[in-house]
């Protein structure tokens, strides 16, 4: 349910015919007003100009590539920007949620799939993406942030208690960190370099294995089946990525 009296304004950042006409009908079905860009310079001019409330960017396009579209809008704005990549294009994800953007799909996508990311995105509020994600002021609306919550897990940070499928669960301190940061950024492919200086520190010299090996035990504890995780997915020479969808969807 939305509480929105006016529209919500997208910018569609898109140059094939066959995704804008799909978006623009379907978006407007749900009720977006779709302003649509067919290259990055048109995006950047029809930013200034329409002023939207959150911008769906496609990252492959003609003129000025999306990567230096969402920096550019990042670098006057703190509208919510969803990238659009193509399937496998694991670095450009990252660095698309490196220099800004909130969220991000993949193609192909399901309408559904998308509404829901954007309605998503609006209820965080603008700002910030995953650049803000390292900072501390990232924090929902009116939320005291005491709980931290994806699918079925919640992770307490108050009293580091998490819950998995409503069952208490023990980690090791580093666990607790590492699960709280995955959590907290769910959906999102969070890199190991990103992931070892959060956990333990800029600092930190040693065996990078030592990731794998708490990602190891988490799992034990967290997944239905450690052998096959669908919760943290490896990102094959990226990272790893907190998914709690990926359960849902397996459910008969
Ligand atoms: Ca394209």
């Amino acid at each position: 349910m939305t509480t929105e009296s006016r529209p919500i304004n997208v910018l569609l950042v898109e140059d094939e015919e066959s995704f804008v006409d799909a978006l623009v009908i379907g978006l407007g079905r749900e009720g977006f007003q779709v302003t649509v860009a067919r290259d990055g310079s048109e995006a950047l001019r029809l930013f200034d100009e329409k002023e939207p409330d959150l911008v769906l960017l496609d990252l492959m396009l003609p003129k000025v590539s999306g990567i230096d579209v969402c920096r550019a809008i990042r670098s006057r704005s703190s509208v919510p920007i969803i990238i659009v990549t193509a399937k496998g294009a694991e670095i450009d994800t990252v660095v698309g949620l490196e220099v800004g953007a909130d969220d991000y799909v993949t193609k192909p996508y399901r309408l559904r799939e998308l509404v829901a990311r954007i309605r998503a995105v609006m209820r965080r509020g603008a700002g910030g993406g995953y650049g803000a994600a390292s900072r501390e002021d990232r924090r929902m609306p009116g939320a005291e942030e005491r709980f931290r919550e994806a699918g079925d897990v919640r992770v307490d940070l108050d009293t580091r208690r998490v819950f998995v499928r409503g069952d208490e669960v023990h980690l090791r301190r580093k666990e607790f960190e590492l699960l709280a940061l995955l959590v907290e950024n769910a959906r999102r492919v969070l890199t190991r370099d990103v992931l070892i200086d959060r956990v333990w520190g800029s600092d930190y010299i040693g065996d990078t294995k030592t990731l794998d090996v708490h990602v190891k035990r988490l799992r034990s504890r967290i997944e239905v089946d450690p052998s096959r995780p669908v919760l943290i997915t490896t990102v094959r020479g990226v990272g790893y990525r907190f998914d709690p969808s990926e359960v849902a969807a397996q459910r008969p």
